[in-house]
């Protein structure tokens, strides 16, 4: 439900003369599936934010890497707060740890690299835990616990679990349809068992609907 296991693809799109496109924005479809449609720092989705306002991030900030401007194995998708704060922070050293994001202490979880799952966890409130000083420093900077998102992953958790529900009632009612077909059935002991789950998956789906609501 939450930072699942992202995988970045071998083999970007190039121009006919086997080099990469020199504007990253070219990218973006490309990014986007690779990111599961989330920001890879706060995982908010692109439809949890009115599918808007989501921008390319250079992982590696092109301000100290230039030779990746362009590189689309250095993008990654950002909702525009968490870019913004990310800036072009890279507190590694970056001329003896090119490689590195992250030095174990400070710097960045390379979601191709790492699962953030082992960093991050979300309790019920919908706050987020963290497992280690590097997840700390990501969650400090990127104000990672900022109020929307706390919002998010709650309505999300629940929007799960109502899903989840909705599925248990479907086929609860199929089960008594073909009961109510079968031989030896009380026709009105039925009935009130198919009316009260009919009740209950109105709920659910007036509740479903009402999570669906744009988040700023
Ligand atoms: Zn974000």
């Amino acid at each position: 439900m939450f930072y699942p296991t992202l995988t970045r693809r071998t083999n970007y799109s190039k121009k006919p003369d086997n080099t990469y496109y020199a504007d990253y924005r070219h990218y973006l479809t490309e990014i986007k599936e690779d990111c599961q449609e989330r920001c890879v720092y706060c995982d908010a989705l692109l439809s949890e934010h009115g599918n808007e306002g989501f921008h390319i991030d250079h992982f590696r900030p092109f301000v100290h890497f230039s030779s990746l401007k362009s590189d689309p194995n250095n993008l990654v998708l950002a909702c525009s707060k968490c870019n913004i704060w990310k800036s072009k922070n890279w507190p590694t050293n970056m001329y003896f740890h090119v490689h590195a994001s992250h030095d174990g202490t400070v710097g960045f979880i390379d979601p191709f690299l790492e699962p953030l799952s082992d960093y991050f966890e979300v309790e019920q409130s919908g706050r987020l835990l963290t497992k280690g000083t590097v997840a700390k420093y990501m969650l400090e900077l990127l104000h990672l616990n900022r109020e929307s998102r706390i919002q998010l992953r709650r309505k999300r958790t629940i929007q799960y679990k109502a899903m989840h529900l909705n599925e248990i009632v479907d086929q609860k009612l199929k089960a008594i349809v073909e009961y109510m077909q079968s031989e030896d059935f009380d026709r009105n002991i039925a009935r009130e068992m198919v009316n009260s789950l009919r009740e209950a998956k109105n709920l659910l789906t007036d509740a479903l609907n009402m999570l669906h609501k744009k988040i700023s």
